[in-house]
């Protein structure tokens, strides 16, 4: 796999247009409320019976959030009623054991992730009933092969609680940061200071976390160049062992929030890309490795270490270490995908309680693959993964010829042939280190689904 990243501001500027990030395929418009309650069931039973049954991933969906940031795309609610997290919380505890019941006990519960929303709006006494309900519907496998992580505000925690964090059984943290200029933090209306961060990432390090990331979006308001540089370098020398540098989608007609923002504070799109740029000059020359998709890690951690040895996956949350899971999504909106099937929960809270309450599962769409699915599928993620990908092994695994199936998808592709993105050869594709910020443009060539002119996602780059 091609380690080096090239930034080429003209092949970027060419190929930035909208496309989705294929945390799934299908992409989630593709889901339909014909898949329900019970194909979500037999899917479960399904799963439990094949010869060799997947280890569990649980996604945990807190929505609530003390004050609005204004860039936020998330499905959240604002709220200083704490009574109300404290309701969901019931209800999230009697879907929790709906949902294990359904599983086989002996299957383990590798992963964990809470997001949100805001996963620490709930205290660490509701936490503690949270993972209490978990642990008794669920088998959790034991702390050495765990990965249970948490996304964490750092305006919601003290030092303290991180070490009570742990003791819950916690063994990653990710902190949102987004950017540490005052002025950009008044733009979005997400004032934290540095202390905060730098305090709680020495409190992560010393009570042992595996693992802390750091989230920072590139393209917000007021944000320039050298402020940004700032930021970065305040960031490198906390060293967390994975940084995501999210670029800012501002598509202020979809999403309400993102009307507060000043139009005239917005930079102009040449300075996004030259943000970027500098994201990747800076933490590269600080010894990141470029995982893929915004993400970045240190070189002896477990996603670089996958990615050198191949096992790298992709799931909801971006790039995994994990094995292949069956993942069980919990809370409001949130996706599951087990066996060859994707399920969403309802989007609202009422809603949710309802189904809940009439002894339902809070399913309202899905999505079950066919063998064209599984087969894109399996082309796309092993791109996005490896960055190579070898006709053969396709060809065994899905009993196609690749060149047939597949050929107007490779012509389509023979322009990002000629501009040096790729390497088209009779056997395989490689993607080439100018390439690698443009992996969305080359998924996209596989998607049956997508419609030249759709403009629903973020921009590739
Ligand atoms: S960005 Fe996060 S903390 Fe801010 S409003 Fe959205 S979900 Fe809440």
């Amino acid at each position: 796999m091609q380690d080096e990243l090239l930034f080429n501001r003209p092949l970027v500027e060419k190929y930035d247009r909208p496309g989705p990030r294929y945390t799934s395929y299908p992409t989630a418009p593709q889901f339909h409320a014909a898949f329900a309650e019970d194909d979500y069931r037999s899917a479960a039973e399904r799963s439990n019976r094949a010869a060799e049954p997947k280890p569990l991933s649980v996604y945990v969906h807190i929505p609530f959030c003390k004050s609005l940031c204004y860039y936020c795309a998330c499905n959240k609610i604002i709220t200083h009623n704490t009574e109300r997290a404290a309701e969901y919380l019931q209800w999230l505890k009697q879907e929790i054991f709906v949902q294990g019941a359904l599983f086989d006990t002996t299957r383990r519960m590798t992963q964990l992730h809470l997001g949100g929303g805001t996963p620490t709006y709930l205290s660490n006494a509701q936490l503690s009933e949270l993972m209490a309900a978990l642990d008794e519907a669920f088998h959790f496998a034991a702390p050495e092969e765990r990965e249970f992580s948490l996304e964490v505000d750092p305006r919601t925690v003290t030092p303290d609680q991180v070490h009570e964090l742990y003791a819950l059984g916690f063994n990653r943290l990710s902190f949102g940061v987004q950017d540490f200029d005052h002025d950009v933090q008044q733009a979005v209306n997400r004032v934290q200071s540095e202390e905060q961060v730098v305090s709680l990432v020495k409190a992560a390090r010393e009570t042992g976390f595996d693992s802390v990331s750091v989230d920072l979006i590139y393209g917000l308001p007021l944000q320039t160049v050298a402020s940004f540089d700032t930021t970065l370098t305040k960031i490198i020398d906390l060293q967390p062992d994975r940084i995501a540098a999210y670029s800012y989608a501002h598509l202020p007609e979809l999403f309400k929030a993102q009307r507060l923002i000043r139009p005239e504070d917005m930079p102009p799109p040449e300075r996004k890309l030259e943000l970027l740029e500098l994201t990747i000059n800076r933490l590269t020359a600080a010894g990141y490795v470029y995982i893929g998709m915004d993400h970045f890690a240190l070189p002896n951690d477990e996603l670089s270490l996958a990615r050198e040895n191949g096992t790298l996956q992709r799931n909801f949350q971006g790039y995994s270490t994990h094995a292949d899971c069956d993942m069980i999504g919990l809370g409001i909106t949130s996706i599951g995908k087990v066996g060859d099937t994707y399920s969403q929960n309802v989007k609202e809270t009422a809603q949710y309680q309802h189904r809940l309450d009439e002894g339902r599962l809070p399913v309202f769409r899905g999505y079950r693959l066919s063998d064209d699915d599984r087969l894109r599928r399996d082309v796309i993620n092993t791109l996005m993964c490896h960055g190579r990908l070898a006709f053969a092994a396709i060809e065994a695994r899905h009993n196609i010829n690749f060149h047939s199936y597949f050929a107007s998808a490779l012509a389509s592709l023979e322009e990002m042939a000629e501009d040096g993105l790729i390497a088209l050869r009779d056997h395989e594709i490689e993607v080439l280190p100018s390439g690698r910020l443009m992996i969305r443009n080359l998924a996209m060539a596989f998607d049956a689904y997508l419609k030249p002119t759709e403009n629903r996602y973020s921009r590739t780059v």
